[in-house]
């Protein structure tokens, strides 16, 4: 079990945040290529999201064709660097790698694909080509994973593309949310770069399309709209003291945290909510932030938790404790957080209760709530004849089309939250669906 200093410095921080899936040099990646049995009907390729032709890619950085094995990657998932590290391969392409049936490590596919486009984009290759102008303009609301692929694809088919965006960075939850042990913000910043130079779509930073008159305003000047919002703020709980001060939101707490690095503060004690993926990259972010104690609470049982298992071995690894069947009722202190009030939960007749009876309390200094992210509801309310499902995400045919015709959307803005692989995915076949309509 690790334990975490505070770090202090840009270096110490790095230390503590070290890379899970370093580069790869030339000598490992030729020698990981070689392992490539060259599948017929490979399983890897079904099983990756945007369907990227892994043997394809891997005999071509066998044959030191980096940059074909780019252009393979690349041609499939515009965000295929950041991918090969941030993709959970365990349960994707390399949980599909039939050496897992023999006992053999799986190839690590994610790590090469990284290893192919860094080198690429380091050399800075021109391997994009914009498409013939067609005098058709689209606007694209958010410049994460979901808006980012489309603007690319929609260039390679001629459109001109205005992203706005929010905030002041490309690529979304990419660089404010994904754990800095799985990318670096520079080598995110990097892909974006690349793309943007060769694609030469405009991005407009620190511009939300938040009324009514900016969304009119869109719809008379592009020929579509894609919306790639994702989604937002941390849910509100409802809870008792959950306005005190030193109680934050998962999602802000990270975000805070992959800007200003070695520079925030995590105090000795925290107690971070949740079960799923957020909540163990919260705990094991606040244990590598030098918290001396991290506690994991979730109201159900280990099994139960929606968090793949091998994050939260890794959170477990950087020194977490965890608790299970436990809800919150109560956040203690005066004016700032000095504990959490819980009480056991239980099975009875298949339902989880909450025993009143049985309470304690955890001391702690700040707690990360990683309950779940609102929805962006409050904008898709402002646009005309948009349907959404009974969880408040946006419904799209198979064009990605929404029941506004003018309108498009993917990423987790439609599926809810899944990964970034998913919403590159989702972008690049929405710009492929406003192209068929806008030439039907
Ligand atoms: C804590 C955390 C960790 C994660 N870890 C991983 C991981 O390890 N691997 C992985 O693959 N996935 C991970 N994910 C999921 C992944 O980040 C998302 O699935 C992916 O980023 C979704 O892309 P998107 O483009 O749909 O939305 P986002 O990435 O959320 O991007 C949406 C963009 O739209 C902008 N925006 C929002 N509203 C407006 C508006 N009104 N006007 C203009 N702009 C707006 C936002 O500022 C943002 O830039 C993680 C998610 C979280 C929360
Ligand atoms: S994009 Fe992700 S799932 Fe697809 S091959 Fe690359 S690492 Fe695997």
């Amino acid at each position: 079990m690790a334990e975490y200093k505070k770090p202090k410095t840009k270096a110490e921080f790095d230390k503590n945040f070290k890379q899970k899936k370093p580069l790869m040099n030339d000598t490992e990646a030729f020698y990981e290529a070689s392992r490539c049995l060259f599948c017929y009907d490979a399983p890897c390729i079904q099983a990756c999201p945007t369907s990227i032709d892994i043997p394809l890619f891997i005999k071509q950085i066998h044959t030191d064709n980096i940059t074909g094995a780019s252009k393979t990657i690349f041609d499939s998932n515009w965000l295929g660097n950041a991918c090969g590290v941030v993709c959970p391969t365990g349960v994707l392409c390399e949980g599909a790698c039939v050496y897992n049936h023999q006992d053999v490590p799986p190839i690590q596919i994610g790590r090469l694909q990284n290893y192919a486009t860094n080198k690429t984009i380091d050399a800075e290759k021109v391997i994009f080509k914009v498409g013939e102008s067609n005098g058709k303009k689209i606007a694209i609301i958010g410049a994460g994973p979901a808006g980012i692929a489309c603007a690319c694809e929609a260039r390679t088919l001629g459109y001109d593309v205005d992203i706005y965006e929010a905030k002041d960075k490309p690529s979304g939850l990419t660089v404010y949310g994904i754990a800095p042990y799985k990318i670096t913000n520079e080598e995110v910043l990097k892909e974006v770069d690349y793309l943007q130079k060769q694609l030469s779509f405009n991005i407009k930073y620190n511009n939300a399309i938040n009324s009514k008159e900016e969304l009119a305003a869109l719809e008379t000047n592009y020929d579509a709209i894609f919306i790639g919002v994702g989604l937002g703020v941390t849910r509100h709980l409802g809870m008792d003291g959950e306005d005190k001060e030193g109680v934050v939101g998962a999602v802000e707490f990270i975000e805070e945290l992959r800007m200003k690095q070695h520079e925030i503060k995590v105090p000795a004690k925290v107690v971070v909510l949740g079960g799923g993926n957020t909540a163990m990259d919260a705990a094991s972010e606040a244990a590598r932030m030098g918290a001396r104690k991290t506690v994991l609470a979730y109201r159900n049982s280990k099994q139960k938790m929606g968090a793949y298992g091998f994050e939260y071995d890794l959170a477990i690894s950087a020194g977490v404790d965890s608790l299970f069947n436990v809800t919150p009722i109560a956040i203690t202190g005066n004016g700032k957080v000095e504990g959490v009030k819980f009480a056991k939960t239980e099975m009875v007749d298949g339902k989880l209760q909450t025993n009143m009876n049985n309470t304690f309390i955890v001391r702690c200094d700040m707690v990360i709530k990683a309950t779940g992210q609102a929805k962006q509801g409050h904008l898709y309310a402002m646009i005309d004849d948009l349907d959404l499902d009974n969880k408040t995400r946006i419904k799209i045919n198979d064009e990605f089309q929404t029941s506004n015709p003018k309108y498009f959307a993917g990423g987790d803005a439609v599926n809810g939250g899944a990964e970034v692989v998913n919403a590159a995915y989702d972008g690049k076949m929405a710009a492929q669906g406003i192209h068929n309509w806008l030439n039907k």
